[in-house]
């Protein structure tokens, strides 16, 4: 790694582009990624990328440590964790300062969301590492006593996004370490630095060498050959549903287990009897959230007709006061989208909207002025579309929130339904009967009634339908980690067993 120029970035003790074996080390593929500040285009350090080498080095030393670390008590792997826990809260400050600075998140944002939450996500399975559950052995058929064992899978590949890159680091790396596993990851080749950070604190934590590796490689190179692997049992991996549907289809050729975190475009359901108040600002945090590149955001907002007309003057005039500056400043509060790239994807979906008439009720603009250097996209609000057009069907990733009426409740919640995603969604009413049918009726992996976006280490998170399959977070994930044997010790002792009988007849 070379040109360690932001001082956030010098103070995180970044040694390399890779973390192997406990080691600091730089990619072998002779190719390098330049890391840019999205709020004010400066250089902040390039990466030298891993290649297929790379990838083998790290899965022979996640397969050489993988016999102890799986057969570590689970009351050791549990004292690691914690120790972790400790290491990451020590160094809060300049995690939550690295983050902001490679994905140009508000700082409020990563002092008390993204850095807080990964700590609390590392005790959690501090926890759950003692929390091995199943059937008590028993003589289920009278003759043999069975026990269920539950068991690490074994070297697993993990493949992480650009938007939330600690937390998502966190959720992949700890409860597979926990159940006993020992992991590769490839964070975003865009935001690898709280990976880094926390492959160095897992070594200084006492977690054997070898048991957490980190590669900073491109999807197509790195995570591909991760894929394919034959050392590596299982992939986890967060990202794009395109990019989801390749990795089921390579992992598919050596029989992997797949756990696949996948896109969203999240309804945003207001029944008529809402409270307004509640709902405007519940739309305008939850679509706005980390410039709105939140697989959860509120994306959709379906209205009840009798509220259309102040909802949408209420979300106009609550986005009119969102301060969009510069990320470090505590008092902003939407910085800029990850990248250049990733703002014109986001201006394109907005220009191609108009184009097909649909009304920019506020924003649908680059901002000038200091901001311009940035890849700053102002909050956009987007009234007049078809349910079936392109904005309202597919994820921009931004901070952009589309809404439309709808007029019986069956409508309603059949729109929140009709799009090929199923992550997260949210109903607003203050009636039970309302809440009760919006939770059971409305696809998706969550459903919040009267809030959008709050999680909880506890709790599992993940997709139903294209959004995709497998739960972070919470005893779910764990068990994700885990495969179940079925051990059957016969207890008679007897030389001929009854069932032979249909085998050697009556001899
Ligand atoms: P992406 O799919 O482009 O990339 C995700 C990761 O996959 C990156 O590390 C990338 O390098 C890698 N990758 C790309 N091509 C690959 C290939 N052919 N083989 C293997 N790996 C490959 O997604 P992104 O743009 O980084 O992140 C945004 C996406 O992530 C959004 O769709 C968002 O909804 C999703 N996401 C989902 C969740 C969830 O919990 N469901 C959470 C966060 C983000």
């Amino acid at each position: 790694m070379t040109h360690v120029d932001d001082k956030a970035v010098a103070a995180a003790q970044i040694l390399g582009s890779a973390h192997i074996a406990g080691t600091w080390t730089d990619g072998t593929s002779g190719e390098f990624h330049e890391i840019f500040d999205p709020a004010t285009g400066e250089h902040v350090v390039t990466t030298a990328l891993a290649g297929p080498a790379d990838v083998d080095r790290a899965v022979s030393a996640a397969t050489a440590a993988f016999p102890e670390w799986s057969r570590a008590t689970p009351a050791d792997r549990s004292s690691a964790l914690a120790r972790l826990a400790v290491l990451v809260g020590e160094r809060a400050e300049a995690y939550a300062e690295v983050e902001t600075v490679q994905a140009g998140k508000p700082i409020k944002l990563t002092r008390e969301f993204d850095v807080p939450g990964s700590i609390d996500n590392i005790s959690f399975y501090s926890g759950a590492a003692r929390n091995l559950e199943g059937k008590a052995s028993g003589e289920y058929d009278g003759t043999h006593t069975s026990s269920v064992r539950r068991e690490a899978v074994g070297v697993v590949g993990s493949i992480a996004p650009w938007n939330y890159p600690l937390q998502m680091a966190v959720w992949k790396i700890l409860p597979a370490i926990a159940a006993g596993n020992t992991i590769v990851l490839k964070p975003a080749e865009i935001t690898p630095l709280t990976s880094l950070m926390l492959a160095d604190d897992v070594r200084a934590a006492g977690i054997p060498d070898g048991v957490v590796n980190v590669l900073t490689g491109r999807g197509r190179v790195v995570g591909e050959a991760i894929l394919a692997h034959p050392g590596v049992r299982m992939v986890s991996f967060t990202g794009s549903t395109p990019v989801g549907t390749r990795v089921m289809q390579v992992a598919a050729q050596t029989v992997k287990r797949v756990h696949l975190e996948l896109g969203g475009k999240a309804p945003f359901v207001v029944f008529e009897d809402a409270d307004l108040e509640a709902a405007v600002h519940g739309a305008v945090a939850g679509s706005l959230i980390n410039s709105g590149q939140d697989c959860t955001a509120a994306t959709r907002a379906y209205v009840q007709r009798p509220l259309y007309d102040a909802f949408v003057a209420g979300v106009a005039d609550v986005m009119g006061t969102v301060r969009l500056g510069d990320p470090r400043d505590a008092a902003t509060d939407q910085g800029p989208l990850v990248s250049w790239d990733q703002r014109e994807r986001v201006a394109a979906y907005v220009e191609r909207a108009r184009g097909y008439g649909a009304t920019v009720v506020c924003g649908g603009r680059a901002p000038g002025g200091d901001l311009a250097k940035g890849a700053y996209y102002e909050p956009t609000l987007v009234v007049d579309v078809a349910q079936d057009s392109e904005i309202v069907q597919e994820e921009l990733f931004g901070p952009v929130l589309v809404v439309l009426p709808f007029d019986t409740d069956d409508d309603g919640i059949a729109l929140a339904n009709d799009t090929p995603f199923g992550l997260a969604a949210s109903a607003w009413t203050r009636d039970v009967f309302r809440a009760m049918r919006a939770s059971r009726d409305i696809q998706a992996g969550c459903v919040w009634i009267n809030d959008h976006i709050p999680i909880v280490s506890d709790m599992p998170h993940g997709g139903f339908k294209g959004s995709g399959f497998g739960k972070d977070m919470s005893q779910y994930s764990f068990d994700e980690y885990t495969q179940v044997k079925h051990v059957s010790l016969e207890v008679t002792g007897a030389a001929r067993k009854d069932w032979h009988r249909t085998v050697f007849g009556d001899r």
